[in-house]
C-alpha cells in the first residue's frame, strides 16, 4: 500500500513537473542555426550570384532579413565556431587557431572554462542537437555531448570526405559519430546531414529545440556528384564548377531541412540563422567574395563579412535588408533574451540581443564597434560605423570608409589621422582583455598565406 502510494505520488510529481515544463516553454520558438563552410560572399543567389543556382537559400532569403554587414568573428573555421557557441570573442579564452586533429590533446579544443549556448538553452527547457562539422576538439572531453548537446551526429574534425570510400587524410576519413559511437558514412555527406537535420526537426515538434547544423560544404575536398554537376555544367572553370557543385548540394540539403520545418508546422515558430563561417578561399576553390577585398584567412571584408540571413516568419520583416553591422556573437545574446535562459554571471556575453533592432523597436545601430584579431595579433581590424581599421594586411596600417569604398581600395589613414588614432586606441583597449592563443593551427605556414 505504502509503495503504491509512493508510486502515485511520484507519478503525480512527474506529471506536475512535465506540465510546469510545458508551461514554461510554451510559445518559445525553436532556434535553427545553419552554418556553411567557406561560402563566398557572392556565392548565393540572394547575394547576387549569377552562375550557381541556390533556389532554397534564395527562398529562405525572401522570408528573411538579409544582413548585408553580417560578420563572423574570425576569418577561419574553428575560432568562428568557438565565438558562435560561447557568445564571446574567442580571443578572450585563447581559441584563436584551428585545433589539430589530436584525440589525445586536452588543450586543442574549446576550453572547458567556457559555457556554451546549448548548455544555457537547456536551462530554459530546450532540447539541443548538433549535426555536422564540429572542429572544436578531438579529445573525448570536447565531444558535443559533453558541451551541451543532447544529440550529435556528424564528423568531429575540421573537414571530411563527401563520398563514401573516398581517400583522404586521417582527420577527413574518420567515421561519422553519433552520440559517441562510430558509424560508416552511408551516402553523400551533405545529403546525409540534411536528412539527419530534417529527421530531428520532424521528431522534435513537441518541445522547443535548438539545432546547430554545420555543413562542411562547400569546403574542400571538391567531391561532387553527377546530380549536382548537371546543374553547374555551364561553369567553364573546372575548380569553380566543382565548388559550385558543393554549393548546389548544400542548397539541396537546406531545401530538405526547410521542407521538414514547413511539413511539421514549425516554420512560423522557428528562428532561423544562416551564415558562412568565413569568407571564400578564392585562390583555392575559386569562390567569389565580390565586391569585397580579400579572402578566408584575412581581416579584409572578404575574410569576415559573409552571406547572412535571419528568418522568423510573422515576427520579423521578410525579404528586406538590414544594413547595420551585426556578428555571430549576437546569436547567443539574442537566444538568451528570447528564452530567459540562465547565463552564469562569470560568463560575460559580448553580443547583442538583435530582436529590438530587427523589429525596429530600437533605431540605433546594435554595435558601436566590432573587432577582429588573428594570429595572436598579427592581423587585426576594427569596424566603427562606416570606418574600418585594418592592421597586418601588408606593411602599412590602413583605414577605409566602407560606405564609399566597400572594396577597401583607398587607404584614408593619411587624410583621417583622428579617426585612425581613435580606432587604434579602441583596438588597443579591446585587446587588453585578450590572451595568447592556447594552441597553434596544424599548418601555421599555410595559415600565414591565408590558405588555411
Ligand atoms: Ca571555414
Amino acid at each position: 500500500m505504502k509503495s503504491s502510494c509512493l508510486r502515485v505520488a511520484l507519478l503525480f510529481a512527474l506529471v506536475v513537473s512535465l506540465d510546469l515544463r510545458a508551461a514554461q516553454t510554451k510559445g518559445l520558438p525553436n532556434i535553427l542555426v545553419i552554418v556553411a563552410d567557406d561560402l563566398g560572399y557572392a556565392d548565393a543567389g540572394f547575394n547576387g550570384c549569377k552562375d550557381i543556382p541556390t533556389p532554397h537559400l534564395d527562398a529562405l532569403a525572401k522570408r528573411s532579413l538579409r544582413c548585408t554587414s553580417g560578420y563572423v568573428t574570425h576569418p577561419f573555421c574553428s575560432p568562428t565556431r568557438a565565438g558562435l557557441l560561447t557568445g564571446r570573442y574567442q580571443q578572450r579564452f585563447g581559441h584563436e587557431n584551428n585545433p589539430a586533429w589530436l584525440p589525445e590533446s586536452t588543450v586543442a579544443g574549446l576550453p572547458l572554462s567556457q559555457v556554451t549556448l546549448p548548455q544555457v538553452l537547456k536551462t530554459a527547457g530546450y532540447a539541443t542537437a548538433a549535426i555536422g562539422k564540429w572542429h572544436l576538439g578531438a579529445h573525448p572531453q570536447f565531444h558535443p555531448n559533453r558541451r551541451g548537446f543532447d544529440d550529435y551526429y556528424g564528423m568531429l574534425g575540421g573537414g571530411h570526405i563527401y563520398l563514401p570510400g573516398a581517400k583522404g587524410g586521417a582527420e577527413y576519413t574518420i567515421p561519422m559519430n553519433r552520440n559517441g559511437r562510430d558509424e560508416p558514412l552511408p551516402a553523400y555527406l551533405t545529403d546525409v546531414l540534411g536528412q539527419e537535420a530534417a529527421a530531428y526537426i520532424q521528431k522534435s515538434a513537441a518541445k522547443p529545440w535548438f539545432l546547430y547544423l554545420a555543413f562542411n560544404a562547400p569546403h574542400t575536398p571538391l567531391q561532387v556528384t553527377e546530380k549536382q554537376l548537371a546543374r553547374v555544367r555551364h561553369i567553364t572553370d573546372e575548380t569553380r564548377r566543382n565548388y559550385a557543385g558543393l554549393v548546389v548540394g548544400m542548397d539541396d540539403a537546406i531545401g530538405v531541412v526547410l521542407k521538414s520545418l514547413r511539413d511539421s508546422g514549425q516554420e512560423q515558430n522557428t528562428l532561423v540563422w544562416f551564415f558562412s563561417d568565413n569568407g571564400g578561399p578564392v585562390g583555392v576553390t575559386h569562390s567569389d567574395n565580390t565586391p569585397l577585398r580579400g579572402a578566408k584567412g584575412q581581416v579584409f571584408e572578404g575574410g569576415v563579412r559573409v552571406p547572412f540571413l535571419i528568418s522568423w516568419p510573422g515576427k520579423l520583416a521578410e525579404g528586406k535588408d538590414f544594413a547595420p553591422p551585426v556578428h555571430i556573437l549576437d546569436v547567443f545574446a539574442t537566444a538568451v533574451a528570447l528564452t530567459s535562459a540562465k547565463v552564469p554571471a562569470t560568463h560575460q556575453l559580448e553580443g547583442v540581443d538583435l530582436l529590438p533592432f530587427l523589429t525596429g523597436a530600437k533605431s540605433a545601430a546594435p554595435h558601436e564597434r566590432l573587432f577582429w584579431r588573428a594570429g595572436g595579433g598579427a592581423r587585426s581590424a576594427v569596424r566603427e560605423g562606416d570606418w574600418k581599421l585594418v592592421q597586418g594586411e601588408g606593411a602599412k596600417t590602413q583605414l577605409f570608409n566602407l560606405a564609399t569604398d566597400i572594396g577597401e581600395a583607398k587607404d584614408m589613414s593619411a587624410e583621417q589621422p583622428a579617426v585612425l588614432a581613435r580606432l587604434q586606441a579602441a583596438y588597443a583597449e579591446w585587446d587588453k582583455a585578450n590572451v595568447k592563443p592556447l594552441f597553434e593551427s596544424p599548418n601555421p605556414g599555410k595559415a600565414k598565406a591565408g590558405k588555411k
